[in-house]
């Protein structure tokens, strides 16, 4: 087994690059759950049916957001316009289960995001806290 990243605390704060909200090779899809779907719906005052229509699409059974070519269509001025309402996989992030290995961490977050080694420090507790989230939240991609 990968030793664990997070085994030890991190320093991780967002600093509005926009990074993780743009393509990178196989870094093109933005999962949402149903839970997801629900509650950006009801950002934008939709019914769930009717922003599932209009935003997203299934691709082998899992669902995700429409329209990201070179970026998520909901980044603005390298800012997400749904922060509130974003989806797991945005709100978990940097703190994925395949991000826990010392090679992962570097090669998939530290190498292209600026907020690694800035700002709050993590709490071993609170990282494993997120990826579990994003393992339930995976298990749910087909709903
Ligand atoms: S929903 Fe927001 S946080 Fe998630 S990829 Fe799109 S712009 Fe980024």
């Amino acid at each position: 087994m990968a030793s664990s990243f997070f085994s030890q605390p991190l320093r991780f704060q967002c600093q509005g690059s926009g990074n993780c909200c743009v393509s990178r090779g196989e870094y093109g899809y933005v999962y949402v759950t149903l839970e997801d779907r629900r509650r950006m719906a009801r950002h934008f005052a939709m019914s769930t049916s009717a922003f599932t229509r209009k935003h997203c699409f299934r691709a082998h059974g899992i669902w995700a957001l429409k329209g990201f070519d070179e970026s998520c269509v909901f980044l603005k001025d390298k800012k997400c316009s749904v922060y509130e309402a974003r989806p797991t996989q945005c709100r978990t992030w940097p703190f994925w289960p395949e991000h826990k290995g010392a090679k992962a961490w570097k090669k998939e977050v530290a190498d292209f995001c600026p907020g690694v080694g800035k700002g709050k420090l993590w709490s071993v507790e609170s990282m494993n806290r997120l990826a579990q989230e994003q393992v339930k939240s995976e298990e749910q991609y087909g709903d």
